[in-house]
Parts: structure tokens; C-alpha cells; sequence
């Protein structure tokens, strides 16, 4: 997104719009996740003793993989406190904003994706997502109840 800081009135101006999503692309991260829609922005901008100031909400929705089940799920992610300041070279200068948003877009994403926090996750045996299907296995590891068995016997 680019401001023209000649067209901000005394005021300040009140921006909203969208961003293509391509802007979050990350190729090292390809597959961790998708950004599902555009990057949608409200925004307040003003200019003030030679700077432009921006700030206000970021959203988009992303879909990751969650950590404990691999199921994809999709996220909502806001930013709320996107704020950007640049001192301008001239007064009509335009000031691309795009590498701002992306950054604080990208560190607003979870470290640790779960599609909800009560997810179940996968079998270590088996492999069943737990959260569809039940799997027969112990929740014991094996040794521990072979052992059990043998007692038994
Ligand atoms: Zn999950
Ligand atoms: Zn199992």
C-alpha cells in the first residue's frame, strides 16, 4: 500500500482498503500456511513536523497446519497496533508501506499453530486423528504394559 503524503489533509486521513495477500508470501515457509483473503486495512494517517505517521488495524485470514493433529484450519489474524513512521524527503513524496505490513503481519502469526485448544492431536501408535476417531491402542507406552501382561501370566 502506498500514501502520497501530499493528498493527507491538515486533519489526517482516514484510509481503508486491501492489500493482495501475496504481500505475506514466504518462500522458506511455503506449505506451513496460506494466506486465505486479502490483507484488509483501517488506517489513520497524518503528517506531522515533516513525518508521516500511520497507525491503526490490520486483518487477514490465514490457514495453517495445526501442530498436534496436521489438520489445516483457518485463523483470523489482526494486528491492532500497526504503526509506521517516516520522515519524508519531500511533501509529495509517495511512501510505500507494504514491507511494514508484511512484517508485522508475519510476527502476529502463531509460533505454535492448534486448530483449537482443546485439540486431541494424533495417536503416537497409530496415527488416528483423535479428534475424529477413536484407535484401540493403550494410552501407556507398549513396554510398560507388556511388562504388565507378563506379570500376569
Ligand atoms: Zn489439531
Ligand atoms: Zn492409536
Amino acid at each position: 500500500m502506498r500514501i502520497d503524503a501530499s493528498k493527507i489533509p491538515a486533519g489526517g486521513l482516514d484510509i481503508e482498503g486491501e492489500d493482495p495477500a501475496e504481500i505475506l508470501a514466504v518462500e522458506d515457509h511455503a506449505g506451513d500456511f496460506k494466506v486465505e483473503g486479502p490483507v484488509h486495512y483501517r488506517l489513520h494517517a497524518y503528517v506531522s513536523g515533516g513525518e508521516l505517521v500511520v497507525a491503526g488495524t490490520l486483518e487477514t485470514r490465514v490457514s495453517f497446519q495445526c501442530s498436534r493433529c496436521a489438520e489445516a484450519f483457518a485463523f483470523p489474524i489482526r494486528e491492532k497496533g500497526f504503526e509506521f513512521v517516516h520522515e519524508l524527503a519531500a511533501a509529495d513524496e509517495s511512501v510505500d508501506l507494504t514491507s511494514d505490513m508484511r512484517e508485522v503481519m508475519l510476527l502476529a502469526f502463531p509460533a505454535y499453530p492448534v486448530c483449537r485448544n482443546d485439540c486431541r492431536g494424533l495417536c503416537p501408535q497409530c496415527g488416528t486423528n483423535l479428534n475424529k476417531d477413536k484407535c484401540k491402542c493403550k494410552p501407556t507406552d507398549f513396554s510398560a504394559w507388556n511388562a504388565l501382561d507378563r506379570i500376569k501370566l
